[in-house]
């Protein structure tokens, strides 16, 4: 009965907005001179800019679910007519927002989401302490009774996304523990509390019809059992954040490696190239790219070699169904 509701109210298909595909700082990045940046700014790049990673997905185009919220998402809903208000002085589809970690670029945007409007929240306790517990301005979000609700996730259990009714959107969720890579921001004291695998999640999302999106914008090692996991999907937005793993050395001299920040590059022998090589089921797609990264250049041969690989690099406005 519930299944046969559920076919009736949504359409079986997932619709995937990607908002944003750049990894923080956003592409070009406002203090950032490097080659990719200043040829963007002087017109020479072949590429596109891109605004900070942030993916929407709906299943009846009436409630959308965003995975994270972007420091660039107002300007994401408004060059979305999709997320535009609908009717009423006060309204919008947005219905919930997942979050992975609690990385600036993951969360910001939680902040202008603070307009008195009620959605969901899906989080890990040790996420929401963060926010929360620790940084009184998320407050914002709990003014009022029935404003936002939290929503507690448990990596390895699926849960489905409901909407600010409590009506099944059809789509079902599960976080996937990557690591206990946490943000800089967190304090010692504070992260010595936290439940380790409950702050780096991916997500893997699955429509009525079985069809299945793998969300990893942060992975800091592939390993086994995420590689079996990700055989199973038909999408994959996984990380694209850093070519090399010393990247952001040869660009500024100094600095940490990427797999010092939690991710893993997309070349060398530890690299999701190689890894992910033999995954042929999913359509496999690059995330939350670094400016920095050679890649994002369409006439490079770093460019080239992705392609060739049979891998996408997302770019901001994509339309994805699943
Ligand atoms: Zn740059």
């Amino acid at each position: 009965m519930r299944d046969q509701f559920l076919r009736q109210r949504c359409n079986v298909t997932v619709h995937i907005e990607i908002l944003g595909s750049a990894a923080g700082g956003g592409f070009p990045q406002w203090n950032c001179n490097c080659r990719n940046c200043q040829s963007l700014r002087a017109g020479t790049f072949q590429g596109k800019p891109r605004t900070q990673t942030q993916v929407g997905v709906a299943c009846d185009n009436q409630s959308y679910f965003l995975l994270n919220a972007s420091p660039d998402l107002r300007l994401q809903i408004e060059a979305t007519p999709h997320l535009h208000p609908r009717s009423g002085q006060r309204d919008s589809p947005i219905s919930g927002v997942v979050l992975t970690s609690a990385d600036i670029d993951q969360v910001a945007g939680l902040l202008s989401l603070r307009e008195l409007q009620p959605f969901r929240i899906y989080s890990t306790p040790s996420l929401r302490q963060i926010l929360q517990e620790d940084n009184s301005m998320f407050g914002m979000l709990n003014r009022v009774p029935k404003q936002v609700s939290w929503q507690e996730v448990t990596p390895g259990h699926s849960f489905p996304l409901l909407d600010v009714a409590g009506t099944d959107s059809g789509i079902r969720c599960e976080a996937f523990s990557l690591g206990s890579h946490d943000p800089a921001y967190v304090s010692k004291q504070r992260s010595a509390s936290l439940k380790p695998e409950e702050l780096l999640l991916g997500l893997f999302l699955e429509s009525s019809s079985g069809k299945r999106l793998a969300y990893m914008p942060a992975v800091p090692v592939i390993d086994g059992p995420l590689l079996q996991r990700l055989e199973c999907a038909d999408l994959l937005l996984f990380d694209g954040t850093f070519w090399s793993d010393d990247e952001l050395i040869q660009v500024q001299g100094s600095g940490a490696t990427a797999s010092e920040m939690g991710h893993v590059p997309v070349s060398g022998a530890e690299g999701s190239l190689l890894k992910l090589a033999g995954l042929h089921r999913p359509r496999k797609v690059f995330i939350h790219i670094n400016n920095t990264n050679p890649m994002l250049d369409e006439s490079s041969s770093q460019y080239r070699e992705v392609r060739d690989a049979g891998w996408e690099i997302a770019a901001d406005g994509w339309s994805l169904d699943l």
